[in-house]
């Protein structure tokens, strides 16, 4: 919501500024429609690689505070409309599960506004759940999209 650019600089200016956080290189800023709730605003997404030595629960308190600070507040819908949302979409190659987080990203297979700038920034990644590359995860994503419109 608001200056959505203005909002990705401050969450990344957030994250540089972070004692325990090391934003090495942040992707192409990409415009996206919105997902499961389209009367809103287009979403700005990019994917930024951290390096850090804060376990993965600490790693979202951080997140989530840096969202709470740039205004996010209890979100009013669900795919809503949004300050600033920050994910952790995979840490290095763990697979974690909590009740309040889940390594790798439940959802970063499936989005493609997440897989086009993670292979920008990481073309030779793997998931490390299935072991498939992400190149061959988004190639058949754009498949199984371009065959259901
Ligand atoms: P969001 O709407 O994206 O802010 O996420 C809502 C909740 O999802 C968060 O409060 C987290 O507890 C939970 N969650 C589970 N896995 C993740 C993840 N990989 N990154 C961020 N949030 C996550």
């Amino acid at each position: 919501m608001g200056d959505r650019e203005a909002q990705l600089h401050r969450a990344c200016d957030a994250m540089r500024q972070h004692p325990r956080m090391h934003l090495s290189r942040l992707s192409s800023v990409r415009e996206t429609a919105p997902w499961g709730l389209t009367q809103q605003p287009h979403f700005l997404n990019a994917v930024a690689e951290v390096y850090t030595d804060l376990s993965p629960e600490p790693l979202l308190d951080a997140l989530k505070d840096i969202e709470r600070r740039l205004g996010r507040s209890g979100d009013a819908l669900r795919w809503g409309p949004r300050a600033i949302d920050l994910d952790i979409l995979l840490f290095d190659d763990l697979v974690f599960w909590s009740p309040r987080l889940q390594i790798p990203h439940a959802q970063l297979l499936q989005r493609e506004f997440v897989l086009v700038p993670l292979f920008e920034l990481a073309p030779g990644l793997r998931d490390p759940q299935t072991r498939r590359f992400l190149a061959d995860c988004l190639r058949e994503l754009a498949e199984t999209d371009s065959s259901e419109r």
